[in-house]
């Protein structure tokens, strides 16, 4: 079902969110992103005269009540964005007798998911690899089985609009499901927008295609890479990556950070780039500090020769201007991870010249994605958001995307 075709006059929805927002030591929101990314989802259903249940989980309680992880320090916030004064559900294992009571036009906010092991349905208190543990995987499985259950039974349709947690088969994202017939349980729009969003990258394409993968490490990134391999016409490795494969062309790196472990990996990265004319590129020079920290010294150096006791924390100037070149010109791309240390001033400006170069191919007509929580944080510290195409809500739920993998909260309402 479609949530646009679905009137929720007279029916109870239960709309998987995630509030999962960030709190100052007093319990207050500091950022309202994620609330308000769910509004029109939960808008559309106290519009058309339905009932509203919205369930969400908050940090890693795993499965313990932890009062600091309580939603209810949310409800302001949430009543405020929706216009309505919203109730609060105490324990949302036992939520009955207050959705029972809700009538059209009103909402009720479930206490934090996690703070039942179910949610997860991981097995609590056993040692992964130890023979109790595969029993207590299975018994666990049915109590999530029968948690979703009764989740559903607060209400009469299922919208699942939270992308954060869509890779993850939880009771609330993807095992409730099972419980609703295929015209009662529909994506909201949020999930909608960002299931669009991947299959713009991934399906409809329009060339050059142009990835950007950053960040610190190969080993996170290499699934997404090598799915990238086989679609791109050029891929941008940046960050700490750059080192690993600085390394494994025999080059000197210094001190800076590296996986020995996957020289090998890197080397067929390359090799495949090759044979798919994929054009690789790769940082020539690197801003270089020697020490890890924003005042630092610094100098530009070869990515293939950095001194000994330096390391390499940034793009350096022709780096920038061989990433930007790559960037303009195309009509997708997709960033993920920063190009350096952007975190402290003086090593952020390789990052900015990504983000810059990316605000003008949109400019140009590019579809541009951007995605994992650096690469937004980025683009929000140098005020280029409102000038790329899409900003994902999702880092891991993204990343699994690209990588070509079937997000298990997707799945279960197409199922
Ligand atoms: P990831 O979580 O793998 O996406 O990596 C993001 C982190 O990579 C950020 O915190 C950056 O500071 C870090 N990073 C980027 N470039 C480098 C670098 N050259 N050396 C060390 N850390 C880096």
């Amino acid at each position: 079902m479609k949530i646009e075709d679905f009137n929720f006059a007279g029916h109870k929805a239960i709309v998987r969110v995630d509030f999962n927002v960030p709190l100052d030591e007093n319990g207050n929101v500091t950022d309202e992103t994620r609330i308000k990314g769910a509004l029109p989802t939960l808008k559309k259903v106290l519009a058309d005269g339905g009932a509203l249940i919205m369930m969400s989980h908050m940090g890693k309680p795993k499965g313990k009540v932890k009062p600091e992880l309580s939603l209810k320090q949310i409800v302001k916030n949430v009543s405020n964005n929706l216009g309505v004064e919203v109730k609060f559900a105490a324990d949302c294992g036992k939520a009955d007798a207050e959705a029972a009571a809700l009538k059209p036009g009103e909402a009720l906010l479930l206490e934090n998911l996690r703070y039942y092991p179910e949610e997860e349905g991981k097995p609590v208190g056993v040692e992964k690899g130890t023979p109790e543990y595969d029993a207590a995987k299975a018994e666990m499985k049915n109590r999530q089985k029968e948690f979703a259950k009764k989740l559903a039974s607060y209400a009469d349709v299922y919208v699942m609009d939270a992308f954060g947690t869509a890779h993850r088969k939880h009771a609330s994202t993807a095992v409730i499901a099972d419980n609703f017939d295929k015209d009662h349980k529909m994506l909201g729009y949020l999930m909608e927008k960002e299931v669009k969003a991947v299959d713009n990258v991934l399906n409809n394409i329009k060339r050059p295609f142009t990835a950007i993968m950053g960040g610190s490490k190969v080993s996170t990134k290499i699934g997404i890479i090598e799915n990238l391999l086989t679609k791109v016409d050029n891929l941008i490795l940046c960050g700490g990556m750059t080192y690993t494969f600085a390394k494994a062309q025999g080059g000197k790196i210094g001190k800076s950070i590296c996986e020995d472990d996957k020289l090998d990996v890197a080397l067929d990265v390359m090799k495949k780039a090759k044979e798919n004319n994929v054009n690789l590129v790769l940082g020539t020079d690197s801003i270089c500090g020697d020490d890890f920290k924003n005042d630092a010294n610094t100098q530009v150096a070869p990515s293939m020769n950095i001194p000994e006791g330096w390391e390499g924390m940034d793009a350096g100037p022709d780096t920038r201007k061989a990433f930007a070149n790559a960037i303009k010109g195309s009509k997708t791309i997709l960033w993920n991870g920063p190009a350096g240390v952007f975190e402290f001033d003086n090593f952020a400006g390789g990052s900015k010249a990504i983000a810059e170069a990316i605000a003008e191919a949109t400019k140009e007509g590019a579809f541009s994605l951007i995605g994992g929580g650096d690469s937004v944080a980025c683009i929000n510290k140098f005020g280029l958001a409102d000038q790329v195409s899409y900003i994902s809500t999702g880092g891991g739920a993204l990343l699994e995307a690209i990588e070509g993998k079937e997000l298990p909260g997707v799945a279960a309402i197409e199922k």
